[in-house]
């Protein structure tokens, strides 16, 4: 049994976990990662790293990193498929909030997580699947498949959706939720696209048959990230590479729903997109129990959302937060920590979760007439929620402890 009296377990080595033991470890609390997979793996495409993704990256030492291989991202343009126009942009302003946007790959945040974690010589065990949870007076202890077992003075389930911490300890009855939509990605050359490129960093392309995204997702911008969802029963909750059947099926409906795009670049996007892939988006609907004893919640095994560009945001701000706690009240009353840290994020995360799951229904499959109202609102929405949104990406969770 590996065992040390006032170490953090943690379970999962994404991107909540690794940032966790990063934010830990500089509070001076010893930690431990235990991952279920190989070796370091992340399924899926690029997201979106809002300023306040940024300023937390920066905190744990992995802004560099990140710099070195995502995509700068000034805005997110909104784009209207019929009209051929530009409505808006979310802008994401370096001078206001101090940081800009970046897009990367999943990849490539977690690998800027793990050089960090190199740095700090954070142990990290692979093909740790934890299989149980027990407690007692002064510690908690966590059994993996293999028989291994860990144990400390917390354990921080930070594995995901299908978090077996709060499966099989935290919360059993809270299990995820299939939304009905399947978003399908994949990745383009840029070299290959001959005619111009109708945004500058990235783009949510819109139209009554939902939204296509697409956005530069590494440094010299030569790949392009391609997303969009699709109404779609999944047979499987985790994602899958398209079969060759799969992805043409894709392209054919694409060119289909697309076939009046008057944008030439859109057209060559369809055809030329590869490496697809599906996601079967699912959630944890309502707020739930985040902890148990020494057992405490993290990123999406706590809230995990369907797709808002802020996730990966969510999940460092998760962390960084419950090490400020840490930082400013000393690990000796756990209980007490991890009440405090659950008042401030809790309402924080609630209203995220609405907002998201309204904003995603929303941009799913309408009427001719409601896509008509859309596309008039949006420009009024963007001006209006501006100052909204330069608020937000300006917070620093650090300072909601005082
Ligand atoms: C295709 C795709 C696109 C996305 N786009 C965006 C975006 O644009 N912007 C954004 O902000 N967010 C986006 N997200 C969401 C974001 O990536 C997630 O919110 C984030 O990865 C969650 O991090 P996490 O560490 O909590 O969970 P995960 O990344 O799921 O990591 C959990 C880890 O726990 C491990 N694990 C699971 N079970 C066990 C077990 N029993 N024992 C040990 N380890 C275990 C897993 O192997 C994994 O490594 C996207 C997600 C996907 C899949």
């Amino acid at each position: 049994m590996l065992a040390h009296p006032s170490q953090a377990v943690i379970i999962g080595g994404g991107i909540c976990g690794i940032t966790a033991a990063l934010a830990l470890k500089k509070v001076g609390i010893p930690v431990v990662v235990y991952e279920l997979r190989s070796g370091p793996a992340t399924a899926g495409g690029a997201v979106n790293l809002t300023p306040v993704a940024l300023r937390y990256l920066d905190h744990v030492g992995a802004l560099e990193e990140i710099y070195r291989r995502g995509s700068r991202t000034k805005e997110v343009t909104i784009f209207s498929i019929p009209k051929a126009k530009r409505l808006g942009g979310y802008k994401f302003k370096a001078d206001i909030t101090g940081y800009p946007a970046v897009r990367a790959t999943r990849h490539d945040l977690l690998q800027s997580l793990l050089y960090a974690s190199a740095k700090e010589n954070i142990t990290i065990h692979y093909s740790a699947k934890l299989t149980s949870v027990s407690e007692d007076e002064d510690s908690i202890t966590a059994t993996f498949a293999d028989g291994r077992k860990a144990s400390g003075a917390m354990l921080l389930g930070c594995d995901g959706i299908y978090s077996a911490t709060r499966l099989k300890y935290v919360d059993p009855s809270r299990k995820p939720e299939y939304t009905g939509t399947v978003a399908a990605g994949g990745v383009l050359k840029t070299a290959t696209l001959k005619s111009p490129v109708h945004f500058e960093d990235a783009c949510v392309n819109l139209s009554e048959h939902g939204f296509l995204v697409t956005a530069y997702c590494n440094k010299d911008r030569s790949n392009m990230y391609v997303a969009l969802s699709l109404d779609k029963q999944a047979n499987s909750h985790d994602g899958w590479d398209m079969t060759p059947e799969e992805a043409e099926a894709t392209k054919q409906y694409m060119i289909e729903k697309y076939a009046d795009v008057k944008t030439p670049v859109i057209k060559e996007i369809i055809q030329q997109w590869e490496d697809q892939f599906y996601w079967p988006v699912h959630e944890l609907k309502g707020s739930g129990v985040w902890s148990k004893g020494r057992a405490l919640l993290l990123g999406d095994a706590c809230h995990a959302m369907p797709p808002n560009g802020e996730s990966a945001g969510f999940c460092l701000e998760d962390a960084v937060l419950l090490a400020t706690v840490f930082g400013k009240r000393g690990a000796k009353d756990l209980q007490a920590v991890f009440q405090e840290y659950i008042a401030i994020r809790r309402p924080e995360i609630d209203s995220a979760r609405i907002e998201t799951q309204s904003r995603w229904k929303s941009a799913q499959f309408m009427t001719p007439w409601q896509f008509r109202l859309r596309q008039a609102i949006i420009p009024w929405y963007l001006w209006w929620t501006e100052s909204k949104r330069d608020a937000l990406f300006s917070k620093d969770v650090r300072n909601s402890v005082v």
